[in-house]
């Protein structure tokens, strides 16, 4: 009998298992940390063999397929020995794909991959479709291939998911951008990174479709060497030749082969630059599926966003607070910033992963009063910015950072929490820094 031997048992990897204990494999998990209790209870539930806090390897090395999760780097040794003696490591999405027949529409993109997915899984289940959730958000793609009976996946997947998919294919492709980020795990190699996002598009033929923001220039400079097989729906602001979703007039367009959507940009629920483009490429994506174009116009204006991306919170004394948690690196606060039309107290820092902060300059010259550095060590911040604006202050806890962004703000102004960087220096993630802020903002 096939030995099947998953690695990690976080959401993905339990899921893999209790599909792969369906499909009737000899199925092992082992798990370096401690398992969750609510993991554990599937397990033992489903009579899957399990370990935690170790690594067996007599257990381990003899699995004809290891299902790795992602958050386990190649670097790691018990990796090494697996690739030194060939033994094939896939992702959970890739083993999942094996067993399901549903149509696969699939997100990546450095920034705004979990706003466009949940938008278009609420575009798709308001059209009354059969479909699920899945990827990095919700229950994983295993799980419910194993559980559930859907005929059509949202899925939102990294690069690190993209990095064990061979045989995959995604019916309905969605690469939103493309701009360095979690280099450590490329070799610094900016171009290893660009492979593992391009893998979106692998399998496809003419028969399937392949969303992508045209202007990006990371994306043009690639598709320039590669042959694309399949259909292409480029999106950009302003239209080309060949593009399928853009601005003219004001209006939205989004033009596929059956379907012509016309409406009023500012009818978009979610709002801002960014998300224009994240509309777009929902809009196609429902197109292609063939949503009719009434439920996708009417989707796209009643979308209640994701928490922690751009999510406002209250307005106090007329001014507005917004939660952008989710923005751990520069270019995601370069669209919060573009997309604000007051001037901003930003709140910003954290765990720096070597930012350049070039790139937000311009808009904070033009548009931030304040600037409240958040973090345990705050000295990039002051390298960079010092002297660039005129009032900058030091905190070391969300209490503080709203408290001074309250005196620093006027009517009309707007406090936005939109940091750069990683929250773990001083909160456990980026969600507890979004609750905790949001929290502190109801208490003003
Ligand atoms: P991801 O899942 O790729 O991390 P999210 O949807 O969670 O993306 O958004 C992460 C951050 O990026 C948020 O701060 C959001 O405002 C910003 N963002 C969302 N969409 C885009 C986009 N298309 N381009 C750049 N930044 C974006």
């Amino acid at each position: 009998m096939k030995r099947i031997v998953i690695l990690g048992g976080g959401e993905s990897g339990v899921g893999a298992a209790v599909l792969a204990k369906k499909q009737g494999f000899d199925v092992f998990l082992s798990d370096m940390s401690e398992i969750k209790t609510q993991y554990k209870e599937i397990l033992v539930k489903n009579e899957i063999q399990w370990e935690e806090k170790q690594h067996t390897e007599d257990l381990i090395l003899n699995a004809n397929e290891v299902i790795k999760s992602p958050g386990i780097p190649d670097k790691a040794p018990l990796i090494k020995t697996l690739n030194a003696q060939n033994t094939p490591i896939i992702s959970e999405i890739e083993f999942a794909g094996r067993f399901t027949k549903a149509k696969m529409i699939c997100i990546t993109g450095s920034n705004g991959k979990t706003t466009t997915t949940m938008l278009i899984y609420h575009i798709l289940k308001n059209a009354g479709l059969n479909v699920g959730l899945a990827g990095n958000v919700g229950q994983s793609l295993a799980y419910q291939v194993a559980t559930e009976n859907f005929d059509y996946y949202v899925v939102e997947l990294s690069s690190f998911q993209l990095d064990g998919m061979n045989e995959f294919k995604a019916d309905v492709a969605i690469l939103l951008n493309i701009t360095p980020d979690h280099l450590d795990r490329y070799d610094y190699n900016f171009q290893n990174y660009i492979d593992s996002k391009f893998r979106i598009t692998q399998n496809q033929t003419e028969a399937d479709a392949f969303i992508f923001w045209e202007n990006d220039p990371v994306i043009k400079a690639e598709l320039s060497k590669r042959k694309i097989e399949s259909t292409i729906y480029p999106f950009a602001i302003e239209r080309n030749e060949k593009t399928k979703a853009f601005i003219e007039k004001d209006e939205l367009i989004i033009q596929t082969l059956k379907n012509l959507i016309i409406m009023p940009a500012t009818e978009l629920s979610l709002k801002g630059l960014h998300n224009t483009y994240n509309s777009m490429a929902a809009g196609l994506a429902a197109s292609i599926v063939e949503v009719k174009k009434d439920s996708i116009r009417q989707s796209l204006q009643d979308f209640q966003g994701v928490e922690h991306r751009l999510e406002y919170v209250a307005t106090v004394r007329n001014v507005k607070y917004i939660n952008d948690s989710k923005a751990t690196n520069v270019n995601s606060c370069w669209y919060a910033l573009q997309s604000m039309q007051t001037p901003v107290v930003l709140i910003l820092g954290g765990t720096d992963k070597g930012n350049d902060y070039s790139e937000i300059e311009n808009l904070v010259l033009e548009k931030v009063k304040t600037l409240i550095f958040m973090g345990l060590d705050n000295s990039a911040l002051h390298k960079f910015f010092d002297g660039k604006c005129k009032n900058i202050i030091d905190v070391d806890s969300m209490e503080s950072a709203v408290n001074e962004s309250y005196k620093s703000a006027s009517a009309g102004d707007t406090v936005l929490l939109s940091p750069c960087c990683a929250s773990f220096d001083l909160f456990k993630n980026y969600e507890d820094r979004g609750k905790q802020f949001k929290a502190c903002v109801r208490n003003l």
